[in-house]
């Protein structure tokens, strides 16, 4: 069964015009065999500029209707909730809302109160979203922390030989600038920490799971990277 563990709930609009759509995204799932979808809201501008919380009751509604989405929440630490509903499976952070360090106390608080699997937005080009930070935060808590995109940009691969990852951190393939990075990570820590996803509508699972065929991986690794790891990491 593959499990796409990254993928945003609607549409994004964009100068008067909206990008994708569920209906889309579920058509293209249909075709290519993704069953299960791992799915917060879309941050729109406004959430970034404004520091407010994208809206994780859409998601909520939108399962009650189809059980094929698992609902992730989306959380702000400017605006953080005494408890979550109990249909949320994991949570997530988007550092770029206020540029808040992955590592930092609010977060880890957040973390380990909630105690669900969390998922974290990084960028290696910024200095509060990068994988270092995502170590200090997986070092601070005891839940899995998937690092969404991998780190994402071609610096990635360059710093990767000085990290040591606590056994804790999954990596996610969207948004992966180039497949050398997604390769180099293979090798270091093994298909079993790999996490199929494919962020879209920003990205496609079509994309992502061409990205990891070029990792060549065996019939058994292939399925734990596009399903059974997140399954495992989620208790499905
Ligand atoms: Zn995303």
């Amino acid at each position: 069964m593959m499990i796409d563990g990254h993928a945003h709930f609607g549409s994004l609009p964009h100068n008067g015009k909206m990008f994708g759509s569920f209906e889309e995204y579920k058509r293209i799932c249909d075709e290519i065999g993704v069953s299960k979808y791992c799915m917060q809201p879309i941050g729109v501008s406004d959430n970034f500029s404004k520091k407010t919380t994208p809206d994780n009751n859409a998601v909520v509604f939108a399962h009650a209707k189809d059980t094929k989405i698992i609902p992730i929440y989306w959380f702000n630490v400017f605006d953080l909730p005494e408890t979550i509903d109990g249909c949320y499976k994991a949570i997530k952070l988007h550092s770029d809302i206020g540029q808040v360090e992955i590592d930092d106390k609010k977060v880890i608080d957040f973390v380990n109160k909630i105690n669900l699997p969390v998922f974290v937005h990084t960028n290696e080009n910024k200095e509060y979203s990068n994988l270092d930070k995502v170590i200090k935060l997986a070092e601070n808590v005891e839940v899995p922390v998937v690092a969404l995109h991998s780190g994402s940009v071609t610096k990635t691969f360059f710093k990767l030989d000085g990290y040591k990852f606590p056994d804790n951190i999954y990596f996610e393939t969207s948004g992966i600038q180039y497949a050398f990075i997604l390769k180099k990570i293979y090798q270091m820590v093994g298909a079993d920490r790999i996490i199929f996803g494919s962020d879209y509508p920003f990205g496609d699972p079509r994309v992502s799971l061409a990205m990891i065929e070029t990792l060549d991986a065996t019939k058994k690794e292939y399925a734990n990277i596009v399903g059974k790891n997140i399954e495992k990491i989620l208790k499905l």
